[in-house]
């Protein structure tokens, strides 16, 4: 690990805990030391920005637009309320942790249907589920309510400050946990599908269970927050949980970015004091919504809720933003060909995966894709061959980025076949074609910019065939392997050219049998881009995989490619090697002359 990268993770740390206190504490604080009241509304608080939390994991981190989530927390107070009328005897925290369980199936059934829905489609079936929760609340009334039975509090939290700390503690540990969870794989899915859901599928990611893993602890979360609201008010009223107040809490959680804790913090004290001071002035406190509904747009528009605002400008503050990397002086000199490298390749331990019995790496027979009228391809078949690089080139628009597209499973009507190591891989979704040993880049970046170069990569290496592992060293080797920037880089702050690199090395870090590049080196310095010509080259013998490569810089080609196949208007023009590829007539005619002068 390189110095730089030991000492910014103290700097990060300090970076998110400092906003956390300064919002966290003065909001306790408040509540301990003021009047009752004044405690009454900093614990209100405090369960606010528990659904706040709530709204991060949903809204903040994985993008999913839910409108319903205090009618989790609705439903969270009537478990709550069940067990003061029917098992008041059951432990506080136990009946807590239970209503928020109870949420599990429930946001299940809620969101199995509208898994495959995203943006408004999602949000209207999120609504709609607000709108059941509050007609059958309404007509079925909370447990208890018609009787006067409320929810009693255990002797250690009779007090309005002892229910304030114990709050300001359970969010504490949901914050914490949600910590923890985002240096998983799982919290590095729900930012890659926020992000991209096509590049989480790409990374063999299920996008439908990782927005159901989302949704539903969202849901956990929401279901602990009405308990707690429960417990603290006594009873409640479905005013409190109508959808109104959940579109109140979206909107909130957008303007504040309910991610960060801090956020989450000031979504709760924004929700329960900027009404109080409304009223102080006798304005209406419905003219709050109007102003959270502006703050919500502000933040959208910008890309950033308040607390990633202040995260930026303190990382800015503190330097710890990182500035793109320049990308190192050149080695100079000409690269070899791929045919004298490929002498080298049998040094490494690994090898080249061994040919078995003749069968291609990646096999398509017969593939033509349609777009309206469009023939993007026409009847094409190719091979690659284990351990080989084979070049796929073509003016633009030839359907090279299809192919790339249909091949890993973004494009469903196509006809054809298409196989991986002699398996039929045309029944899979994209992250199961993964799964089968497929990897792809994207000619436009998709990696994720909330990750660091390490989490995208340990990402990535997730899923092909029962999780790869990788020791730090062997990461660290793949990475000066493809010239990355180090591992523990924010992608947002590492340049364009250098994130391609990260997305290849991604694409070859899980060892699958093919790896498809989409023009690679595109945007790379022309030095960097002869660099990345010869890593190209070596991954087969280096790492396994076979590689397609899509490219239009003919010298990379060449220096890359054992073999080319070129593609003009959809169809096979031609294929050999480079050499005698490119100097075929039709092919240079395909290109009209240009690009070609090797
Ligand atoms: P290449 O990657 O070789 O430049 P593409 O695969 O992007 O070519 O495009 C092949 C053909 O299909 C082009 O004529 C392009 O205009 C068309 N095409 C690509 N994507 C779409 C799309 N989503 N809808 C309609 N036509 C498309
Ligand atoms: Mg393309």
């Amino acid at each position: 690990m390189s110095r730089a990268s030991v000492l910014r993770s103290p700097r990060e740390a300090l970076l998110g805990l400092g906003p956390v206190v300064a919002v966290g504490l003065p909001l306790v604080l408040a509540g301990t030391l003021l009047s009752p009241y004044g405690k009454f509304l900093g614990t209100t608080a405090l369960v606010l920005a528990i659904v706040g939390l709530s709204l991060g994991v949903v809204t903040g981190r994985t993008g999913m637009i839910s409108l319903c989530q205090m009618g989790f927390a609705g439903l969270g107070a009537w478990v709550m309320l069940w067990f003061a009328t029917h098992a008041s005897g059951a432990p506080f925290l136990l009946a807590v942790l239970v209503s928020g369980l109870a949420m599990l199936p429930v946001s299940l059934l809620v969101s199995l249907p509208a898994l495959r829905l995203r943006g408004v489609n999602l949000a209207v079936i999120t609504l709609a589920f607000a709108l059941t929760v509050q007609i059958v609340l309404s007509v079925n009334d909370f447990p208890g309510n018609s009787d006067g039975v409320t929810v009693t509090r255990p002797s250690w939290l009779e007090t309005d400050g002892s229910f304030l700390w114990a709050c300001a503690g359970i969010f504490v540990v949901i914050a914490v946990g949600l910590a923890v969870l985002d240096r998983t794989r799982l919290g590095a899915s729900w930012r890659a599908v926020r992000h991209s859901e096509r590049a989480a599928a790409a990374l063999g990611r299920s996008v439908a269970r990782v927005k159901l893993s989302s949704f539903a602890l969202s849901a956990f979360i929401a279901g602990i927050a009405g308990a707690l609201l429960a417990a603290q008010l006594g009873s409640v009223e479905i005013e409190t949980f109508v959808p109104l107040t959940s579109l109140t809490a979206f909107a909130i959680a957008i303007m504040v970015a309910a991610q960060y804790p801090e956020g989450a913090l000031l979504a709760g004290a924004l929700g329960v004091f900027l009404p109080e001071l409304f009223q102080s002035w006798n304005i209406p406190q419905d003219y709050t919504n109007l102003l959270f509904a502006v703050g919500a747009i502000v933040g959208l528009k910008g890309g950033l809720g308040g607390a990633e605002a202040i995260r930026d400008g303190l990382r800015r503050l503190i330097g710890a933003n990182e500035r793109p990397l320049l990308l190192d002086a050149p080695d100079g000199g000409a690269i070899a060909p791929a045919a004298a490298v490929a002498a080298d390749r049998h040094d490494d331990p690994r090898g080249p995966a061994p040919a078995k019995d003749g069968t291609a790496a990646l096999e398509i027979r017969g593939l033509s894709v349609t777009y309206g009228s469009v023939k993007a391809l026409d009847d094409v078949s190719l091979r690659v061959e284990p351990g080989t690089v084979t070049a796929l080139i073509g003016p633009n628009g030839a359907g090279k980025s299809t192919l790339v597209d249909t091949v890993t499973g973004f494009i469903r009507g196509y006809s054809g076949e298409i196989l991986v190591d002699g398996h039929a891989i045309d029944g899979l979704l994209a992250h199961q074609r993964v799964r089968a040993g497929v990897r792809r880049s994207f000619q436009q970046d998709r990696t994720i910019p909330d990750l660091t170069v390490e989490q995208y990569l340990r990402l990535a290496l997730g899923s092909h065939r029962g999780s790869a592992r990788m020791s730090a060293a062997e990461l660290q080797e793949l990475l000066d392997f493809f010239d990355c920037p180090p591992q523990h880089r924010r992608l947002s702050g590492v340049d364009v050219a250098s994130r391609r690199l990260v997305e290849a090395a991604a694409a070859v870090a899980a060892r699958p049998s093919v790896v498809l590049l989409d023009e690679p080196a595109a945007g790379l310095p022309a030095a960097e881009s002869e660099r990345l010509a010869a890593s190209i080259a070596q991954i087969p013998a280096r790492f396994g995989p076979a590689v397609l490569l899509i490219e239009h810089d003919m010298e990379l080609v060449v220096a890359a490619a054992t073999q080319a196949v070129v593609l003009d208007f959809g169809k096979v023009i031609a294929s050999g090697s480079p050499a005698t590829v490119l100097s075929d007539s039709v092919v240079v005619s395909a290109y009209l002359g240009d690009e070609v002068s090797v």
